[in-house]
């Protein structure tokens, strides 16, 4: 067995190089564009089914009323949400005067009826009205974004960098100016600001906001909040808080209850750790946390290479990107792009043996988890879905090997239709989901509602 070092360093060293955005991947920079086809958006799915005793009548027909059109693939009008309510047209047509009013709706160009009779005037969710920061932090870098009601990306930054046994005060502190960066780059003064969401990737207390452990970034106990401080207009003490990959997964489960497939899947993704979330019906079961679904520490080999979490054998000292490239030889920084594109021009035996014990290494921790939970679909997600087509032979044959039920259901595996960094856009929307949840309250603290009936 090669030795293994940690691919940790003291510090954070940073590029500062425009490395990805939302907007790149869409074909856009900054500002609204044409919107991607593939982005996640808020689910307003939970409003339509709120129990009536949770809200007056009012709030339950304004409720009503936002769901429908957040809910709807397509732009949708008075009459079909009237329709699809059971609310008056009347009803539908006062309550959507209040929604346009207080920007979390708004009329698209008409569009001829379908016989006689008056164009149809499509509503939307309101473009750079409401908008919400996401944060993220990872291993090998921290990102910023800017997202709307419609799920529409406006801004968004992410610098590359090593941030394994980094420190929690400069990083964050970096956060923080990117945070304001991206705010500034959305450049639309117009827009307020409801709120921002910073995803880790470790163990977050719900009631403290303390972050308990993140183990490859070596944070222990902090709180994240205060290192962060505030991002103007953002006050740090309300910035909620939650796990990468529990964000991404949710993310994820957006863009597939649009394609109309399976709300009930395994997400697991990483880069130099690997985490996991159990989605079903379209909600991750552990929630966001992070409390479950550190998968990258499923033991693989008892006895096995020292992990950061303390353990040996786990299944990150395998398919981690820096444990993965120190075993074929290569410094632990190298990129999984440099990784692959050096296994494809020729053949190195030794890169060849990370990529087979990788794959056997990830297909028994699937196998472990297949058998004990019922679990038919796998998306894996950022460097496993680049790893995918190397190590698919390896994978298949743990879980045809290990899965009891394998002859007649194997597991299906799916590449995300998320992009990279889901977790910060889904943060984003998290925040804007819960503005959509408490519209009453936002309605009448702006002295809207009352006209609400
Ligand atoms: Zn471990």
């Amino acid at each position: 067995m090669l030795p293994l070092e940690r691919s940790c360093s003291s510090g954070a060293r940073m590029s500062r190089e425009r490395s990805w955005t939302m907007q790149e991947d869409a074909g856009a920079v900054k500002g609204h564009s044409p919107l991607p086809t593939q982005r996640p958006r808020i689910n307003a799915r939970a409003l339509l089914g709120k129990p009536a005793r949770q809200a007056t009548l009012r709030e339950s027909n304004l409720n009503m009323v936002a769901a429908h059109v957040f809910a709807a693939d397509e732009p949708v009008s008075r009459s079909a949400i009237a329709d699809a309510s059971g609310l008056t047209r009347a009803t539908v047509t006062r309550i959507v005067e209040i929604l346009i009013k207080a920007r979390i709706l708004e009329e698209l160009p008409p569009q001829p009826a379908g016989g006689v009779g008056r164009p149809v005037v499509p509503l939307a969710p309101a473009r750079g009205s409401l908008v919400a920061l996401g944060l993220e932090v990872n291993t090998a870098s921290i990102g910023a974004c800017v997202v709307d009601l419609t799920g529409d990306v406006l801004a968004s930054e992410v610098l590359p960098g090593n941030f394994i046994d980094s420190d929690p005060s400069l990083t964050l502190a970096q956060l923080n100016q990117l945070g304001a960066s991206v705010l500034r780059d959305a450049g639309d003064t117009s827009f307020e600001v409801v709120g921002g969401h910073l995803s880790l990737p470790g163990i977050i207390s719900e009631t403290t906001g303390i972050l308990h452990l993140a183990p490859l970034l070596g944070w222990r106990g902090i709180d994240a909040r205060q290192l962060l401080g505030n991002i103007n207009p953002i006050d740090s003490r309300a910035m909620q808080l939650g796990n990468v990959t529990a964000l991404a997964s949710a993310a994820e489960a957006t863009l597939r209850h649009r394609d109309g497939t399976n709300q009930n899947f395994l997400y697991v993704a990483g880069d130099n750790s690997v985490g996991s979330s159990l989605v079903i019906n379209g909600e991750p079961f552990s929630g966001m946390s992070g409390w479950n679904g550190n998968f990258g520490h499923t033991t693989i080999e008892a006895d096995g290479l020292p992990c950061c979490c303390g353990a040996t054998g786990c299944l990150d000292t395998y398919i981690g990107r820096g444990n993965m490239a120190v075993y074929a030889g290569l410094p632990p920084d190298t990129s999984m792009a440099s990784f692959l594109d050096q296994a494809a021009a020729h053949h190195n035996p030794r890169i060849s043996a990370a990529l087979a014990r990788a794959g056997n290494a990830l297909g028994i921790a699937l196998a472990d988890y297949v058998n004990s939970t019922p679990v038919k679909t796998i998306v894996l997600a950022d460097n496993l879905a680049q790893l995918l087509p190397w190590i698919q032979p390896q994978l298949d044959e743990q879980l045809r090997k290990r899965v009891l039920a394998s002859p007649w259901l194997m597991p299906v595996l799916e590449p995300p239709r998320t992009s990279r960094h889901a977790a910060m856009v889904g943060g984003a929307l998290t925040v804007l989901q819960g503005v959509i949840a408490n519209l009453h309250e936002r309605l009448e603290s702006k002295r809207w509602v009352s006209t609400v009936s």
